[in-house]
């Protein structure tokens, strides 16, 4: 017998009939005598309802309220699940993250998981009936109070739960059957990929594409559960997110992502000093802004430079901001921001062994005519921002440049 954490995303249960689906999925995985945990997201389009809901009001002022507005989607599928499976006469119950209990930081609207006490899960399995979780929402530690873990959080409580069950698998249930080479809204020849490791899969995630939290990939790294991404459309099987294997090596460049949520902030002359790079960053870090690609130039002169980051489109007010509260301080003397941006990226675990990945790319995007304002590295990535109007040229030369097509 095998424990299976199955999770539903918001798409798979968008509507009566698409919950009657998902329940047949879990009552196939049940019959075949195995263990099943299941987590359910929102129905799609529930969570942005509440969250502009909670927009008619300062919100970002009462995140702990916003909390309780953008949790309860989660609460009616559940519900809904619950109801559906046991009027097939299989035994369901609903659990919300409190009742487990999920216990989270108090960082309200961006928690993170501390610790998952599995009893309540357990005594639930111990009744021969399938435990149905709220994704996305747990309790803080100090203050008993509701939290939810950013969007797209329910990934993350899956492979969470999945972790603390020590699951044998955490199948992901979405609208697409599986991770692509690239996205085939805009590539057409894209490919599934079967098996994709982590570590790859986190720079997917984190570059723009967007079939699962990040924060999740991170924690199936860290706890070594094995992730499948799969269509509860089809039930076939999709990918499966492993640990690194010898032949994945082969592959040189395994994908292609770009995301057009990119933005990016240039102070103009600035002093050249130890400790400046640390005074502009620490207030966007304390307001949990994430900085992707940061590049500093000197001036002809010598003594003043330019320092260039980007941040998603939706931190870019509160970044300048930032920036402008602490002019006198961090010293420059203008801002600058570009919000037409997009970023590709090009990842693969070949590269960490093979050269000229870097030249073949720079000279794809080169013969078609498009500049590149920034790039970044990884191990296994180049990242390259490039005017977002070119975004479908760049991905499809690249794709069919790098042999994915
Ligand atoms: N319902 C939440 C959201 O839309 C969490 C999730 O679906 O993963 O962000
Ligand atoms: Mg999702």
């Amino acid at each position: 017998m095998s424990l299976i954490v199955q999770k539903f995303g918001g798409t798979s249960v968008k509507d009566i009939s698409k919950i009657k689906r998902a329940c047949l999925l879990i009552s196939t995985e049940h019959k075949k005598g195995n263990q099943v945990v299941v987590i359910v997201s929102a129905m799609a389009g529930e969570t942005t309802k509440l969250i502009n809901l909670s927009k008619n009001f300062n919100y970002s002022k009462n995140l702990d309220e916003y909390d309780v507005i953008v949790s309860t989607g989660e609460q009616v599928s559940v519900g809904l699940v619950s109801m559906c499976l046991n009027g097939m006469g299989i035994k369901a119950q609903s659990l919300l993250g409190w009742q487990i209990p999920i216990i989270c930081d108090d960082n309200h609207s961006k928690a993170k998981i501390i610790e998952i006490n599995t009893n309540s899960i357990l005594k639930i399995l111990k009744n021969s009936a399938i435990p149905i979780i709220a994704g996305f929402q747990g309790i803080s530690y100090t203050e008993k109070k509701i939290v939810t873990l950013g969007r797209g959080g329910s990934d993350t409580s899956a492979v969470a739960i999945a972790a603390s069950m020590s699951a044998d698998r955490c199948d992901i249930y979405t609208d697409v059957d599986g991770v692509y080479t690239s996205d085939p809204k805009i590539v057409p020849k894209a490919k599934k990929i079967d098996r994709i490791s982590y570590e790859e899969m986190l720079e997917f995630a984190s570059l723009g594409a967007k079939v699962l939290q990040t924060r999740s990939v991170e924690m199936a790294m860290r706890y070594n559960v094995e992730v499948q991404v799969l269509s509860s459309a089809s039930g076939q099987p999709g990918t499966l997110v492993v640990k690194e294997e010898k032949d994945m090596e082969k592959a040189l460049v395994s994908g292609i992502t770009h995301s057009k949520e990119e933005c990016n902030i240039t102070l103009i002359n600035l002093e050249d000093r130890p400790g400046i790079a640390a005074k502009i960053f620490t207030p966007l870090s304390d307001a949990n802004i994430n900085v992707d690609m940061i590049v500093q130039t000197g001036s002809e002169s010598g003594n003043n430079i330019n320092f260039t980051f980007t941040v998603s489109d939706s931190d870019l007010k509160l970044a300048v901001s930032l920036m402008n509260e602490h002019k006198n301080e961090i010293g420059f003397q203008r801002i600058i921001t570009n919000d037409k941006l997009s970023k590709i990226s090009i990842v693969g675990l070949g590269m960490r062994t093979h050269s000229g990945v870097a030249k073949k790319m720079f000279t794809t995007l080169a013969s078609k005519n498009i500049n590149i304002h920034v790039i970044s590295t990884s191990e296994i990535k180049i990242s390259v921002l490039i005017n977002e109007e070119f975004t479908e040229l760049a991905v499809k030369a690249l794709h069919s440049v790098f042999e994915l097509d």
